[in-house]
């Protein structure tokens, strides 16, 4: 058993949660009595148009174990939570989201498995309490991604909810990727890995923040950065397909030479209006979605290629410059 971490790093990413902030205050300076002393909070605003800023500049004022990075406009969860994995510097760092949909007090439990050994110690979320479809659809997108990945052990139904070795910041904060899935990279990143089961709690308050656009593009990101099976998927389509017309070409020509025999089967000769047109919409239409496979790639390595930051800060509070 190791000992308990000198220092902690929360990271909280922020985006329009003015009404969910009073509450995660309170509950986080509750559960960090239990904490290592030297502890901080970084919140990421992440573009937010309603009062979190304010509200995060003031907890700063109250606390200044709180700091807050903010961000120079939305660009998404995953970049936000970057710009926290850069910028924190404690021995162990925590990632959490601030709608209180994963409890704080589960910190203190993920540290006990950190004190285990355990680099990498992400909760899995065991009942979700959002609607119906919704949990349908992140039951089958983390199964399709654990199929079509080559990671060994991607663990299931977990999200960014995770207690990460300062090693392992330090190793995601040096990948040059731009499209972050970050569960996908600290599940690649190895290290000795373990999860922990939790009851996922319904939003506190406010909207969902990741429309469904969002989440599409998170797990498009996902499953495209991490697997290449779509594109194999194109050419064995493909080599299905033409075995098949083969196949029918060659009926056609046999049909042709010896007509007796099918015609005695019932299968005269007819202008094939209707199979053609079918043939050339099916074909028309797997073309179609492949190329749309080959630009999901090409769109990655562009985003990639042009180098662009991740994210832009615009304003650091609470945060020595000299700090990283
Ligand atoms: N979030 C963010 N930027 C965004 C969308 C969301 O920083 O563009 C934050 C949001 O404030 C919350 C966390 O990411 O702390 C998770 O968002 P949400 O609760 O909407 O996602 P869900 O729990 O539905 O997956
Ligand atoms: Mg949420």
């Amino acid at each position: 058993m190791k000992e308990s971490p000198k220092s902690l790093s929360v990271i909280v990413p922020c985006y329009n949660e003015e009404e969910s902030l009073p509450t995660l205050f309170e509950r986080i300076e509750k559960v960090a009595e239990d904490w290592p002393e030297d502890y901080e909070v970084v919140c990421i605003d992440d573009g937010s148009s309603d009062r979190t800023v304010e509200l995060l500049r003031e907890q700063n004022g109250r606390n200044p174990k709180w700091k807050v990075v903010i961000l120079s406009r939305n660009f998404g969860h995953q970049a936000a939570v970057s710009a926290g994995l850069e910028t924190v510097t404690g021995d162990v760092v925590a990632i959490i989201d601030a709608d209180l949909q994963d409890p704080p007090e589960l910190i203190k439990d993920l540290i006990e498995k950190w004190r285990e050994g355990f680099e990498v110690v992400y909760a899995v979320r065991k009942k979700r309490k959002e609607g119906i479809l919704k949990r349908a659809a992140y039951f089958c997108f983390y199964r399709l991604m654990k199929s079509m990945t080559e990671i060994e052990d991607f663990p299931l139904d977990s999200g960014d909810f995770s207690l990460l070795d300062r090693k392992v910041v330090e190793t995601l904060v040096a990948f040059p990727e731009k499209n972050r899935f970050l569960r996908g990279l600290r599940a690649w990143s190895g290290f000795r890995q373990t999860g922990l089961e939790y009851e996922r709690s319904a939003r506190f308050a406010g909207e969902p923040k990741y429309t469904f656009r969002k989440l599409l593009g998170l797990a498009s990101d996902g499953l495209f950065s991490f697997s290449g099976v779509p594109l194999r998927l194109a050419s064995f389509a493909g080599l299905i397909i033409s075995c098949f017309s083969a196949l029918g070409a060659l009926f056609f020509i046999v049909q042709k030479i010896y007509p007796g025999p099918f015609r005695e089967l019932g299968l005269p000769i007819v202008p094939g209006f209707a199979a053609t047109i079918v043939t050339i919409l099916f074909l028309g239409g797997v073309q179609l979605l492949f190329l749309g496979v080959i630009g999901e790639y090409l769109n990655r390595i562009y985003t990639e290629v042009k180098g662009r930051p991740e994210f832009l800060v615009a304003e650091k509070v609470g945060i020595e410059e000299s700090s990283p």
